[in-house]
This record gives C-alpha cells, sequence and structure tokens, in this order.
C-alpha cells in the first residue's frame, strides 16, 4: 500500500522554540519513515510583516539547520523553501477565486493581526489560510501535523478541497490536523498569556538556541502564587502551564512527585521550576549545539534545499497539471 501522504511548514520569522518542537517538528520525526513527508519553510507566509531583505535567508536556513537538529533526516523527507514550488503560488491563485472576502474576515487569527497591526492588514494576510490550503493541496496531503493554534485553517482547507471537488470534480482528498497521541498541542507561554510564538512573546517563549542561563532564567520568572491551601483544590491555569511544560521535558517520577506534593498542598514552585529548568536544559542543549554546527555549513543546507525542491516539485507539478485541467485550462 503506498504511504499516506503529509504535508507541513514552519515560518521563517525567527528562532523556533518548544512550541514548534512539541506542536510540529515532533511529529515530522515521528512520521518521516511511516509517511510520504513533505515540509517546508514558510518563507512566503513571512512575508505579511514585511522582514528585511538581509534576514531571510539566514532566517530560512536556521529552520532548515533545527529541524535537522530535533531529528529530522532530509534523505527521507522532502524538506524544501515554499519559494522553491511555483507550483504553490499558482494553485493559490487559482483557489483565490473560491474563496470568500467574508469568511477570511472572519478567522480568529486574522482578526487578532488586524487589532495588533492595524496598518499593515495586506491582502497576503487576509488571504494566508488560502495560501496554507494550497500548500497543503499541491501534494494532496491527507494529514497535517500542526499545534492547536493551526486547527482551525486546517478545517478551511479543507472546505476549499471540498469547494474544489463540488465546483470541477473530485481532486483532492480532505486533509486533517495531526498530533500523535490524541488532542492537539498548545505550548502555553512562561507568563500565561497565550502560546509561546517565533514573532511574540518573546521573553516568555523559549527557544531551541537559548543558553542556559537564558532557560534557567525565564523558567524562574514564570507565573506561580504561593501555593495550594487546600488539599486537591483546582489548579489555576498558569500553574497548569508549568505543570505542562514539566510533562513535556521531565520524567513521569518527576512530574507525579511534584502533581502529589500540589495535591497535599506542600509544594514549593521554586522548587520545582528549578528542577523543570534543569530538565529543560537537559532536553534542549543537544539540539542547540547540533543547530549551531549545521548552520556553519551553509552548503550543505542549500543542497538540502534543492533537493528538497526537486522531491517537492515533482508532485507539485502533477498536481497543478491536474488542477488546471480539472477547471478548463486546457488549450493545446
Ligand atoms: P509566528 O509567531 O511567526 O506565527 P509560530 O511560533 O506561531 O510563529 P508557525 O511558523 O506559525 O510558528 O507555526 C509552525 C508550527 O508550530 C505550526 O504547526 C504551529 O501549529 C506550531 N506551533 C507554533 N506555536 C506553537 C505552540 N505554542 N504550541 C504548539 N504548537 C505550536
Ligand atoms: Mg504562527
Amino acid at each position: 500500500m503506498s504511504k499516506q501522504i503529509v504535508v507541513s511548514g514552519i515560518r521563517s520569522t525567527g528562532y523556533l522554540h518548544l512550541g514548534n518542537y512539541f506542536g510540529a517538528m515532533r511529529n515530522y520525526v515521528k512520521m518521516q519513515d511511516d509517511y510520504n513527508c513533505f515540509f517546508f519553510v514558510a518563507d512566503y507566509h513571512s512575508l505579511t510583516t514585511h522582514p528585511d531583505p538581509k534576514d531571510l535567508k539566514a532566517n530560512v536556513f536556521r529552520v532548515v539547520a533545527e529541524n535537522i537538529a530535533g531529528g529530522l533526516d532530509p534523505e527521507k523527507v522532502a524538506l524544501y523553501a515554499q519559494s522553491d514550488i511555483p507550483e504553490i503560488p499558482e494553485l493559490y491563485l487559482l483557489l483565490n477565486m473560491l474563496a470568500y472576502k467574508g469568511e477570511l474576515e472572519k478567522v480568529p487569527t486574522f482578526k487578532d493581526k488586524v487589532r495588533l497591526n492595524p496598518d499593515n492588514v495586506n491582502a497576503g494576510l487576509l488571504t494566508y489560510p488560502v495560501l496554507m490550503t494550497a500548500d497543503i493541496l499541491i501534494h494532496k496531503a491527507l494529514l497535517v501535523p500542526v499545534g492547536k493554534d493551526q486547527e482551525q485553517h486546517v478545517e478551511m482547507a479543507r472546505n476549499f478541497a471540498q469547494r474544489f471537488n463540488h465546483r470541477y470534480g473530485e481532486l483532492f482528498p480532505e486533509p486533517h490536523p495531526f498530533n500523535f497521541g490524541d488532542n492537539l498541542i498548545k505550548v502555553p507561554s512562561l507568563d500565561g498569556n497565550g502560546k509561546m510564538s517565533k514573532s511574540e512573546n518573546l521573553n516568555a517563549t523559549i527557544f531551541l538556541s537559548d543558553d542556559d542561563d537564558t532557560i534557567r532564567k525565564k523558567i524562574m520568572k514564570a507565573k506561580t502564587d504561593s501555593g495550594p491551601t487546600e488539599a486537591n483544590s483546582e489548579m489555576p491555569e498558569y500553574i497548569q502551564n508549568v505543570f505542562l511544560l514539566l510533562k513535556l521535558v521531565s520524567s513521569t517520577e518527576t512530574v507525579a512527585a511534584f502533581t502529589d506534593a500540589y495535591n497535599g498542598c506542600t509544594i514549593r514552585y521554586g522548587d520545582m521550576k528549578k528542577q523543570l529548568a534543569e530538565d529543560m536544559i537537559r532536553f534542549i542543549a543537544p539540539i542547540r549545539e547540533k543547530a549551531l554546527g549545521l548552520q556553519q555549513d551553509e552548503a550543505a543546507i542549500r543542497k538540502i534545499l534543492k533537493e528538497g525542491a526537486e522531491k517537492a516539485r515533482e508532485s507539485a507539478s502533477r498536481t497543478i497539471s491536474e488542477a488546471r485541467k480539472a477547471i478548463g485550462i486546457n488549450y493545446y
């Protein structure tokens, strides 16, 4: 039986963080043997905020290096830059004809961006979910490993796929968000406001490139309180967040010990954060060191991206001819 097709991307907007790792990269690594995987650096998606042209290449190369440092094997997957695949913007244009202004304006992430940056409400921002749909459908993907924050965008991709199929005949499978385990993950920011992110909440985000001391400082500042006063009381959300991080990087014994201490009202959050910091460092340091090493070798990253683009274009060119034909762009 042929392998199921998987697509997912990471924007080249900054340094990768724990959320990117646990929401996306960890799935990529687990899927690379058993699925037909297309993973890309979403450099077009990063242009919505007009980054300095000087920074683009380093940002793209860093995302590649950090993914490989996290365990991704470019031999097993197609790892490419979105801008190397011209079939993606072509499919984006075709899909834009099926996407309506009203539905795009209602997308919560769009509304957030409008609120945060009212002076930069460009059409690229509005049609972001359409470009994301093109990213996915260009390989006819079934599964899209993403964090919780992208769930709704994948749902839109599913709607656009249905709409295309309905109008022009069955071409695209319906893509679904995916995470090993049950639910999609949201790694919360350390200040309890939203999620860790590459472009917001930077001081409350733990990056895979943070040095040991920075990790300690950030974790020690995470919001806690003086502890519960009643046995087995409900955890406030900011305490749940610290426990969530502990579960990601610490042993089950450690998590159980602090959970018992919480329930018995003997917990000392200072100790818990110290333990969390050390476990976090043990998790991050090897990825950070490996990524630094890989980034020194630009030629190697260039080669990976070129080979990845070749693999991706093979599949993309097949899909775009089918899409053009379905629409009737089939003249000669
Ligand atoms: P930006 O702030 O530039 O949007 P980002 O940190 O949100 O950056 P993206 O490039 O938008 O990262 O997303 C890459 C992948 O990482 C997506 O699959 C997304 O769902 C996932 N992801 C991002 N942040 C988190 C998080 N805090 N928890 C879980 N998954 C996350
Ligand atoms: Mg994002």
